[in-house]
């Protein structure tokens, strides 16, 4: 298995030296800077897999930081912050965050985002016909979905709902992302539709829609949809 490299942007020593030691314990390689503009620098220079992202650094905010990434690259990025506000968290994931883990963390937890977020990159770099979700299974050039291994009759929109969800398993997206990508710009404050389509699409997916084990709502901000595969590495 490679050694993952991850970079840490964090300006609290004591923050610092914790992911620093867990990284080690759990194998995997690091690199920490404390501002924005080393970040870049160091992003550049050493080609890191994932990364972990502070917001209050001290030479600005950390989402600017993580929309000049955007620009240059689609690599995972966690961040790690004290900021407990929902605005905070939904600019954070607009701004191109991938996940967003508030301090103090557990680090199991953030562990476990870690391996989500770098086993995601990876199949959405390898050209695998096939994606699997628990009971759910979607053949990329068919464009069928399985669910319980039946073919499941869904309408466009469901699908394309459904399709985005699979690609970005396991990963937190704001109610504004998921509009802009099934619906299409314009439509990022159309909530109701949103909210209609994940009604009728737990209707087909769930076991019990009204306790749903895929399509979570997470509170304020937008809906994570869970997968539970255990993949051997
Ligand atoms: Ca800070």
């Amino acid at each position: 298995m490679k050694n993952y490299l991850i970079q840490i942007i964090e300006d609290d020593p004591s923050v610092k030296k914790l992911l620093e030691i867990t990284f080690r314990e759990y194998q995997f390689n690091s690199i920490s800077c404390e501002s924005k503009k080393s970040a870049i620098i160091m992003f550049l220079s050493h080609n890191p897999d994932l990364l972990i992202v502070d917001l209050g650094l001290p030479d600005g905010d950390g989402k600017v930081f993580i929309k000049q990434i955007r620009e240059i690259s689609k690599i995972p990025i966690i961040v790690l912050s004290a900021r407990h506000d929902e605005k905070e968290i939904v600019a954070a994931l607009d701004a191109g965050a991938d996940d967003y883990i508030t301090k103090p963390f557990l680090v199991n937890e953030l562990l476990a985002r870690i391996r989500a977020n770098l086993r995601r990159n990876k199949e959405e770099t390898t050209l695998s016909d096939t994606i699997t979700c628990g009971n759910l299974e979607m053949n990329i050039s068919s464009r069928d979905i399985f669910f319980q291994g039946q073919l499941l009759k869904l309408t466009p929109i469901e699908y394309e709902l459904l399709k985005y969800f699979l690609l970005n398993a396991n990963k937190t997206l704001t109610h504004k992302q998921i509009l802009k990508e099934v619906w299409g710009v314009g439509y990022q404050n159309e909530m109701q539709y949103l909210r209609t389509y994940v009604n009728t699409l737990r209707k087909k997916i769930e076991q019990n829609s009204t306790r749903p084990e895929h399509i979570k709502t997470e509170s304020g901000i937008g809906y994570r949809f869970y997968c539970n595969n255990e993949r051997k590495n």
